[in-house]
């Protein structure tokens, strides 16, 4: 290795460049090679040091969201569910409602894609540089409950709050007691106006106080969730069973092309 080379990387080293100082030969090579000048060789470089990091944090925060799996918003096929307004759904995927502190609220039957809005939009918030927290209504529920007898809710609290976009998902398959609904309560308030949430629910709003065990909490949450925020009510058919339907439709379709070919063959 060339001296030069030796102090380049350790001032790359000092500076914290850790994609230079373990690429610098090769990133040189390629500066030279494509005959590049002095200003587009630093250009390049630091850009190669830039998008490694917002990959490497990507990747991070990509993790730290727990995502039960990934999906893509992309594969969401709004053809299958004309009960959403193409207008709102490109609305709701540029993603201006988190930067706002707004929120999303999804609600309809089991099926119909909520969950994967859901997580969609939490994948792409990530891409955007932002820090995203999933949560099964059922796991959040259990870890304020949990924080709460154990005296710690306030920092519970705290430590989901640094999301910038919280997804809780699935609320009203359990029911909540009346101490739950206060608890969620609390988060629901330390976030309006602020830092944004999406809920998915199996329930439309207006039935939200019949599982949870406050009534007044109960329509605090909503009050706030609601305030600044795009509802969408998704009434169209379950993708699983249509899914199912068509994994069928082509079993049979590929059973009788070959009793076809075995008649003519
Ligand atoms: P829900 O949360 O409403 O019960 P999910 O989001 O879990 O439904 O969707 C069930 C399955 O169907 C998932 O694998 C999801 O990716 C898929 N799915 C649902 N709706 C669509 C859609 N419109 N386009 C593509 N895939 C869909
Ligand atoms: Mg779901």
């Amino acid at each position: 290795m060339r001296e030069t080379d030796k102090e380049l990387k350790a001032c790359a080293a000092r500076l914290k460049l850790t994609f230079i100082r373990d690429n610098l030969e090769d990133l040189l090579k390629s500066a030279t090679e494509n005959k590049m000048t002095v200003r587009e060789a630093l250009a390049f470089l630091f850009g190669e040091e830039i998008r490694r990091r917002n990959a490497n944090r990507c990747s991070l925060w990509m993790s730290g969201a727990h995502f039960p799996v990934i999906k893509e918003l992309r594969d969401f096929d709004l053809t299958f569910q004309p009960s959403i307004d193409p207008g709102l759904f490109r609305e709701m995927c540029s993603l201006e409602w988190v930067g706002n502190g707004e929120n999303v609220v999804l609600v309809g039957p089991p099926g119909v894609g909520k969950t994967h809005l859901a997580i969609g939009l939490g994948v792409s918030a990530v891409r955007a540089g932002m820090t995203v927290r999933f949560f099964s209504a059922k796991d959040l529920i259990e870890v304020l409950s949990k924080a709460y007898s154990e005296g710690v809710f306030e920092n519970k609290l705290k430590e989901i709050n640094k999301s910038r976009l919280l997804i809780i998902d699935e609320l009203g398959y359990t029911p909540l007691s009346p101490v739950q609904t206060q608890l969620l309560y609390h988060l629901v308030a330390l976030r309006y106006e602020k830092k944004s949430v999406i809920v998915t629910s199996n329930r439309p709003a207006g039935q939200w106080e019949l599982f949870m065990g406050d009534k007044a909490a109960s329509n605090a949450i909503l009050d706030r969730l609601l305030h600044h925020c795009t509802a969408i009510a998704i009434k169209g058919e379950s993708y699983r069973i249509h899914e199912g339907r068509m994994r069928k439709f082509k079993k049979t379709k590929a059973k009788e092309v070959g009793a076809e070919n075995t008649q003519t063959s």
